[in-house]
């Protein structure tokens, strides 16, 4: 297998959801039949990664032997100088998880074997729950829990919650506005009446999303000790991280951090200090497996838990990486993953499923998943421009999203 080497890199755009571009590379070997397949999935901004990966990577890479994924890893990683932003590490993240997948096939296992092989069966999934009111979130967690879901997140008005802002200035600008006063007020009502209906053995998450000021996550974190979370998710922006510290010193409830991060220097920090309670970073923005294994391991040693971030733009490759490295890892967490529409199971074979709360892998070489690109092509991504709308505070200042 010296003389293996990479013949090909392609890139498949599509959207069989109907709302989320995804961004899969396809890399194929000089053997024939060979090949990987890698999530580099930025749903805002496909065009740009798939920009990186087709003139820049793809040049690089032809030729070179793909089972030396630490080595490609690292020149991939520096080779643009600039290095550590969401385009090139989503587009590192195509390639470094399709190589991945081909030493896995090459071995002819499943990746978590070459992960150490698995410590769980299973890897346990949250689902979201959200509504209106907290009595639409309360009925929507319970058909969850008749799914067999025992972890959910729970969401009222969506990020923010959903109250009428009515005193903003004259002629404020277009946006979505929130008033993060009421949403704050709202977040402990939310939870004790999901406590009173839902019972204590089923676990709870909340998101915060960055939508509070600083000094208010911390009032509602220690608000939200007698509901037992199991973890409030990013209660600061990733430019606030210094407050923490003092969040910690005041609240036992579990924290969530990480979705943003980009750079080891964003998460060191705050794994090394027990700041955060779960790393949750989306794996394909941090440039792939080779990656966040590291990131695993080194939050394993301080005791803190994984919650890989996945969403609905996270492909189904980037879902199968994310379940490999779940059964593999010892500090595993939970696993965001609420299904997958059928159009999107139809365009990838193999597509994890959650079955009575539950991932798992199966027992295919590699990833395990594949792509049809015939019925990938019948779902084309929309290319328009990405037309977020501004998220504005009651008094039209922008805020984060
Ligand atoms: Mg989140």
């Amino acid at each position: 297998m010296t003389d293996l080497t990479i013949r090909n890199v392609r890139i498949i755009l599509t959207m069989p959801d109907g709302a989320n571009r995804l961004v899969i590379v396809k890399l194929e070997t000089s053997e024939p039949g060979l090949y990987g397949l890698g999530c580099a999935t930025f749903t805002q901004r496909h065009l740009v990664v798939r920009t990186a990966i087709e003139a820049y990577l793809k040049p690089f890479l032809i030729g070179k032997d793909p089972t030396r994924i630490e080595d490609l890893w690292q020149t991939m990683a520096v080779n643009a100088y600039w290095r550590n932003g969401p385009v090139l590490n989503n587009a590192i993240s195509g390639v470094d998880m399709a190589l991945w997948d081909i030493k896995a096939k090459l071995a002819g296992m499943p990746l978590y074997q070459l992960f150490g092989g698995k410590c769980r069966e299973g890897a346990a999934a949250y689902g979201h729950a959200d509504g209106h009111d907290e009595v639409e979130v309360a009925d929507n967690a319970q058909a969850l829990i008749a799914k067999g879901y025992r972890y959910i997140r729970c969401q009222a008005g969506g990020y923010g919650g959903k109250a009428p802002v009515r005193h903003s200035p004259e002629k404020s600008q277009p946006g979505i506005y929130y008033d993060s006063a009421t949403y704050a007020r709202s977040i402990p009502r939310l939870f004790a009446y999901l406590r009173e209906h839902c019972g204590d053995e089923v676990e709870l998450m909340h998101d915060i999303h960055e939508r509070l000021a600083p000094g208010d996550a911390i009032r509602v974190a220690k608000q939200l000790e007698p509901y037992r979370l199991f973890f409030l998710e990013d209660p600061l922006p990733p430019e606030q991280l210094e407050w923490l510290h003092m969040l910690r010193q005041q609240s036992a409830t579990p924290i969530a951090m990480g979705e943003l991060f980009n750079n080891p220097q964003e998460w060191v920090s705050l794994i090394s200090r027990r700041l955060i309670d779960f790393i949750r970073v989306h794996i394909s923005q941090i440039g792939g497996l080779t990656a966040a294994r590291k990131l695993a391991i080194l939050a394993e040693t301080f005791g803190v838990r994984t919650a890989w971030h996945g969403p609905g733009d996270t492909s189904p490759v980037g879902h199968a990486a994310n379940l490999h490295l779940d059964v593999s890892s010892h500090n595993f967490g939970i696993q965001e993953c609420g299904g997958f529409p059928e159009a999107v199971r139809e365009v990838f074979p193999g597509c994890p499923e959650v079955r009575g709360g539950y991932l798992y892998p199966n027992e295919r070489p590699g990833l395990g998943i594949d792509i049809d690109e015939r019925l990938a092509a019948k779902y084309p991504c929309d290319d328009k421009p990405y037309a977020g709308i501004p998220i504005r505070l009651p008094d039209g200042t922008a805020t984060y999203p």
